[in-house]
């Protein structure tokens, strides 16, 4: 059975923050320092994870802040596993990359993982320090080392860029790191990797956000097409990105642009925080989301959960990345990106 919101909305994904805490300080996510109370237990997300696939749940992304600073992280990918019986299509990852080790990466494949998504903002230490919130150049030169090898332990371990099994994701901003977008698009080509140009989103309120400091995607495509000529493949349905192939066959870049050309009408993502806090909407307001705890409480039946989720869901009406595009009063308060999962 598959839950559909009030406008028509199937459920699809389920994005689970395993803790709101991260190991970078990126000024435009700015992550707490601490985890909120109540942290769920491996235990309750497993439950909070069965229950969103016997909803209709595809695919489930695992995130924070920072996942691979979560411990259980290996078992709870292999817990996750009979959930495939259930529906479950896919398990995937999405982390900054500073703690994968060859060792890590082969651990999280061995458990069951199939695909895995690395941030990476620049290709410079200037720029790499400036997105991700290190003191200096040279901070952000290991930086960007350290992600370049995560990213030969991802595949070594078997997670296949030509199968859609790894990816970079990359936020731009104006003033920041808008020079990095060819280079960024350069160095994926040359490892063979999908990037995801990310629009510089109004998520949370600590980042200071400014329209004028988001890179619309045409923007980007242009700058890449003017240097490889591009040729548009879409965006499959429910998907977050927008997607081009280079014209000399060397791959694809994608586009996720929330800000210039919203795709809230077929938004089928669930988000629930390390806390049990469960979100329908990225830009949803701090303390507006539904806590599960009680549902998962001892002694509450799955079904008590699934009830939750479910009505939750068939509530949903929220759009708020297409409200904004055509409302001119300012939004009101987000909760932060790290808190909700990103
Ligand atoms: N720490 C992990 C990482 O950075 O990949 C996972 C969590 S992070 C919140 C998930 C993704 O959200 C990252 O690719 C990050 O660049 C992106 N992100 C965070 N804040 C953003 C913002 N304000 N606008 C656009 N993307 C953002
Ligand atoms: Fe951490 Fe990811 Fe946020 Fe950067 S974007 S501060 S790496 S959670």
């Amino acid at each position: 059975m598959t839950v559909a919101d009030l406008l028509d909305r199937p459920l699809g994904v389920l994005r689970l923050s395993l803790t709101a805490r991260c190991n970078l300080a990126c000024p435009y996510c700015l992550p707490d320092g601490q985890e909120p109370s109540g942290l769920l237990s491996m235990e309750q997300r497993l439950q909070v994870a069965k229950a969103a696939v016997a909803l209709g749940a595809k695919s489930l992304r695992l995130t924070g802040g920072e996942p691979l600073l979560y411990k259980e992280l290996d078992e709870l990918i292999g817990a996750l596993q009979p959930l495939r019986r259930e529906g479950l299509q896919e398990i995937a990852l999405t982390s900054n990359g500073m703690l994968l080790s060859a060792e890590r990466a082969q651990q999280l494949r061995e458990a069951g993982l199939d695909r895995l998504t690395l941030s990476l903002d620049g290709t410079t230490g200037t720029s790499v320090a400036a997105m991700a919130g290190l003191a200096d150049p040279a901070a952000g030169e290991r930086a960007l080392k350290q992600v370049l090898r995560a990213i030969e332990h991802a595949r070594q371990a078997g997670f296949d860029p030509a199968q859609g099994a790894l990816k970079l994701n990359a936020v731009i901003q104006r003033n920041r790191n808008a020079e990095q977008v060819l280079p960024l698009a350069q160095l994926c080509r040359q490892q063979g990797l999908e990037l995801r140009l990310i629009e510089y989103m109004d998520v949370g309120n600590r980042n200071g956000w400014r329209r004028a400091e988001v890179v619309p995607a045409a923007e980007m495509v242009r700058t890449i097409g003017e240097q490889w000529p591009l040729e548009p493949l879409g965006r499959a349905g429910s998907s977050t990105a927008n997607r081009w192939r280079y014209r000399d066959g060397r791959g694809c870049v994608a586009m996720v642009a929330s800000v210039s050309e919203p795709f809230c009408g077929d938004c089928n993502r669930l988000r629930v925080t390390a806390d049990g806090i469960a979100y329908t909407c990225l830009f949803a307001a701090p303390g507006s989301g539904v806590d599960l705890k009680p549902s998962l409480a001892a002694g509450r039946d799955q079904g008590d959960l699934e009830a939750a989720l479910d009505q939750l869901w068939r509530q949903r009406a929220d759009r708020y990345s297409e409200d904004r595009s055509r409302s001119a009063t300012p939004p009101g308060a987000h909760a932060e990106m790290a808190y909700l999962g990103g």
